[in-house]
């Protein structure tokens, strides 16, 4: 299942993400964006926004169901500390 992220540490609250798609974007408290759905999420209107962003701070992410059985760091199933672990 994908899922829409943005990294607030590199959020600038210009607005273009709000701007092209105010179904999945909206100020926070904080004047910065965040994700406010997560339904529908394949459409031209996110990719836009993504696209749009000047500092690339909105990614959206293959969650795998998995994931879970991962390492514990980073539940990554090719984690590198579990080729350290084999080594
Ligand atoms: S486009 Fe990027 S920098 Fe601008 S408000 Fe949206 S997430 Fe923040």
């Amino acid at each position: 299942m994908k899922k829409l992220h943005v990294n607030k540490e590199a959020c600038i609250g210009c607005g273009a993400c709000v701007a092209i798609d105010n179904s999945h974007f909206d100020f926070g408290d904080d004047g910065l964006s965040e994700v406010i759905s997560e339904e529908n999420i394949d459409t031209k209107e996110v990719a836009n926004a993504i696209a749009s962003c000047p500092t690339n701070a909105i990614s959206m992410v293959e969650e795998k169901d998995e994931a879970k059985e991962g390492c514990d760091c980073c539940k990554d199933k090719k984690c590198c500390c579990q080729d350290e672990e084999a080594a």
